[in-house]
């Protein structure tokens, strides 16, 4: 493996475990406005079964979830989350017990009603999925920022919801990447996170002839990335299930303010964040507090002695207020890339992240949730 890119010994490993994990998954529904090719749970297909969980269960999945994972963030996810007709009260349960709920959407119904009264019921914040592959009728993936600025936006003008934005990469977009990566750091005063999934074919049926051309490898990103955009670090992994050293979450994230990056952290700083985060809160939430991840002077102040990183970034603050006095009012934020690189059916034997922070329960029993639907209805179809 080329270690001038992805190198684990400089890396932080994240330390999430099973039991110990910041996330918890649930899947609401098997509807969808959508049908979107290749989709892992095969609801493009024409065998899927639609239905809505009903809330009850629902409620008795995220309390098991919240004692098995002591996760602070719950991801709610679907089919389209949106189309579940107790979604508010889903959300509602959710911040009764003190967690921050995320919606994967795909943005059809991404309304400001809708979203005002999710707010209200304790939302923490929305991802939206837009690219080409689910937008098909855009030629270029920058095509398609117009679109992302008008949810920004919209977002925005609600207030105190964190945003993000999800992007399945493939061959076919892999090298149009940066220019949605620089839309988002141009971006940083509405949205925080940008997951790129590198694309993964599923196979729901053993006899299936699957193509898996498209299918993009970590290192073919983070190497595009890195000509992108030489000063990104990618600090912090999820290691494999399966091999010695693999990388299956990769993450960079930076400091922005007026439109500059103050700098990217590296990897002492990200494991700073997440060990006080879990003294502090007993938890290892990547999500500091309800509203933007803003970052204020006295956090700063406070990690400058420990942190050569950050007195970069402090350096570099001051320089902007010096220039522009009128910012002092404005605070820097963080953003976050997470990159998935899901496993594929092209293999053996599914390699899965280590810990999965995306398993859902079935049958009792945590799962990772990007294969789930292929391994039932494999079994199903023999
Ligand atoms: S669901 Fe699959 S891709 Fe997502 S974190 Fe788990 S193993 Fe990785």
């Amino acid at each position: 493996m080329d270690t001038s890119i992805l190198d684990n010994t400089k890396m932080y490993r994240l330390p999430y475990s099973k039991n110990d994990n910041p996330n918890a998954w649930i899947e609401v529904t098997t509807y969808c406005n959508m049908k979107c090719a290749g989709c892992y749970k095969g609801i493009d297909r024409d065998d899927n079964v639609k239905n809505h969980k009903a809330l009850n269960e629902l409620k008795e999945e995220i309390v098991e979830l919240k004692r098995i994972r002591n996760n602070a963030i719950l991801t709610i996810s679907g089919g389209e989350a949106l189309m579940h007709p107790e979604i508010i009260e889903i959300v509602k349960f959710a911040n009764e017990l003190g967690l921050k709920s995320f919606i994967h959407t795909n943005g059809i119904l991404v309304k400001k009603d809708i979203i005002t009264k999710l707010k209200i019921a304790g939302l923490c914040g929305l991802i939206i999925r837009i690219d080409t592959n689910n937008r098909n009728q855009f030629e270029f993936e920058d095509d398609l920022n117009e679109l992302r600025q008008s949810y920004a936006e919209l977002i925005n003008s609600i207030g105190g919801l964190q945003l993000g934005f999800t992007y399945v990469v493939t061959q076919s977009n892999l090298e149009q990447t940066s220019k949605i990566v620089k839309w988002f750091q141009n971006n940083h005063i509405y949205a925080d996170y940008l997951v790129l999934i590198l694309k993964r074919e599923f196979r729901f049926n053993s006899s299936e002839e699957i193509d898996y051309s498209q299918e993009v490898t970590i290192e073919q990103l983070c190497k595009h990335l890195k000509s992108g955009f030489p000063d990104m670090i990618f600090s912090s992994y999820l290691g494999s299930q399966l091999h010695n050293v693999g990388f299956k979450w990769v993450n960079s994230a930076w400091i922005s303010y007026n439109r500059k990056i103050l700098s990217y952290n590296d990897a002492k700083m990200i494991e700073v964040f997440t060990a006080y985060q879990h003294l502090k809160n007993g938890n290892y939430s990547y999500v500091a507090g309800k509203g933007r991840n803003y970052i204020s002077i006295l956090q700063m102040l406070g990690a400058v002695f420990m942190l050569k990183s950050m007195r970069k970034v402090m350096r570099r603050y001051i320089i902007q207020i010096i220039k522009l006095p009128r910012l002092i009012t404005k605070l820097p934020n963080s953003q976050v890339i997470n990159i998935v690189n899901p496993p594929s059916s092209s293999s053996v034997s599914f390699d899965y992240c280590d810990s999965c922070p995306d398993a859902v329960l079935y049958n009792g029993e945590l799962t990772p949730s990007c294969t789930l639907e292929s391994i039932k209805k494999s079994s199903q179809n023999g």
